[in-house]
């Protein structure tokens, strides 16, 4: 994760691209990415959706890096660590689905 981290800020501070990477642009940008990976599943059935071909294999993986990049980035302007926040947040969402109570439901926790 240091090491993703790093290489995006030089990345970013080689092209004086830093200026640009407001907390704003950067959740927008994020969302972009996001909508790009959901571009790909577009008028797919649910069939389809598991069984992407190479070449879509290969835009999958691209969009979800570009989704892991600029969500690097806003965190880095935080100081959060991506993946520390994600194992915080499962701890939460434990507690708020308890096992015995979310089992097979998709349910949001408030309907549980
Ligand atoms: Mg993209």
């Amino acid at each position: 994760m240091e090491k993703l981290r790093e290489n995006l800020r030089n990345f970013a501070k080689e092209r004086e691209w830093l200026q640009f990477h407001s907390p704003k642009n950067l959740a927008m940008a994020l969302c972009v990415e996001a909508a790009e990976i959901i571009e790909i599943f577009q008028w797919l059935t649910r069939e389809q959706s598991f069984n992407l071909d190479e070449s879509g294999r290969e835009h999958l993986a691209e969009e979800i890096g570009d989704v892991m990049i600029y969500l690097t980035n806003l965190a880095d302007k935080f100081g959060i660590d991506p993946l520390e926040a994600a194992h915080a947040k499962m701890i939460k969402n434990a507690k708020k689905y308890p096992v015995d109570k979310a089992k097979g439901l998709a349910r949001k926790y408030n309907e549980l």
